[in-house]
């Protein structure tokens, strides 16, 4: 449905090691597929219900495989086209109201433009496909509504979830594809700021209309998704109102410049000491000579307590491999490698030297107070 960004610290931290509820099922083009749990709900019921209708339960369990088959694919459609841009994938997640490719990071104009388009491309494809199959096994087509909806082809059947995934994701509203198409699209003739607030307002709109219409119709599926439709549209903007926030500022202007840190020779004992008697959760690892040598995260910390004991050395355990940058380094570059790997705060090196840290949290402030510092753009707010 959405190739989305991760948008949430406290979503994002559960997801370290997966979505919550989600169990992996595979692997596809070296990205982790995962299942939503509620899933197999949904398949439990679809089997229930073609018993009802005199079917068999697999018939309807396998329709419904072979549906989510094509929304798989329509994510791996974004996820291919988010390599072509040197995107990372970092998971896709199949839920019972369609699928999400999670990127690690969402580029602006005409790659965001392909890679949203690429998703209902693939739908417009396997439709293409099916029709031609169709056509050379002869199958009939239906010649009235009746006959449709006693789905005796699973070909037409699938056919029509292509056609169905194509257009409804192309509808001009947030999260779905349409919503990202409409605002690459009109960056190219307006500033960033001005494109996110006119798409997450027609998000909006279209979301009221589609809940409105649910309501009248007694169809709660919509009024679901118009719900969602309108959550996103929101965190869209206020995901473009952080960036906006930031820019022209370097990573001095947001870092920490007074935590602890720990020396290699530490035990986990004293930096559990230092975890309960700070504010703190992560602790740098400075050597003698004042340079970086890892980092203490605090879930690593807890699970090294419980294996290793208190007086194993810091240094047995702490990450060596700690995401860094220089203190002029723009702001907006620091979102977007926090927003990457939200639970990690970044160190902030000068020289060679450890001079602050920046966390989500802290640059969230930042952002909050920097919004009510400067002036808003118009028609952002
Ligand atoms: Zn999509």
């Amino acid at each position: 449905m959405a190739a989305e960004r991760e948008q949430s610290g406290r979503r994002a931290e559960a997801e370290e090691a997966g979505s919550p509820w989600a169990f992996r099922i595979g692997t596809a083009l070296g990205i982790p597929i995962r299942i939503h749990f509620t899933f197999l709900l949904l398949l439990v019921w679809f089997g229930v219900r073609s018993t009802r209708m005199g079917e068999t339960f697999l018939s309807g369990v396998g329709f419904i495989l072979l549906l989510f088959g094509c929304v798989l694919l329509h994510e791996l459609g974004h996820a291919a086209m988010a390599k072509v841009y040197q995107v990372r994938t970092r998971e896709i997640v199949l839920y019972p109201i369609g699928g999400v490719a999670r990127l690690e990071r969402m580029p602006s104009g005409k790659a965001e433009l392909l890679i949203a388009l690429a998703g209902p491309a693939v739908n417009l494809v396997l439709a293409g496909m099916l029709f031609a199959v169709m056509l050379v096994l002869q199958v009939r087509m239906p010649g009235s509504a009746s006959e449709l909806a006693s789905g005796n082809s699973v070909l037409l059947q699938l056919l029509l979830v292509n056609a169905s995934l194509f257009f409804f994701n192309l509808l001009p509203a947030f999260p779905m594809d349409g919503g990202r198409v409409l605002r690459a699209t009109l960056t190219f003739f307006m500033s960033e700021e001005r494109a996110t607030a006119v798409a997450a307002g027609v998000g909006q709109g279209a979301a009221i209309v589609f809940g409105g219409l649910g309501l009248i119709t007694g169809n709660f599926i919509l009024v679901f998704i118009a719900f969602f439709v309108f959550l996103g549209a929101g965190q869209e903007a206020a995901f473009h109102r952080s960036r906006a926030a930031v820019q022209g500022l370097d990573a001095r202007a947001a870092m920490i410049t007074r935590f602890d840190a720990l020396a290699p020779q530490d035990t986990l004992g004293k930096a559990a000491e230092l975890l309960l008697t700070t504010h703190q959760h992560d602790f740098p690892v400075v050597d003698a000579w004042g340079r970086v040598a890892g980092l203490l995260h605090r879930g690593v910390l807890l699970e090294a307590l419980a294996r290793a004991g208190r007086e194993t050395p810091v240094l047995e355990v702490m990450e060596r491999e700690v995401a860094a940058v220089p203190p002029d380094a723009p702001l907006e570059e620091v979102l977007r490698l926090l927003q990457g790997r939200p639970s990690m705060p970044l160190l902030v090196v000068d020289g060679g030297r450890l001079a602050g840290m920046i966390t989500l949290e802290n640059l969230t402030e930042l952002i909050e107070v920097s919004r009510r510092l400067r002036p808003v753009p118009p028609g952002a707010a």
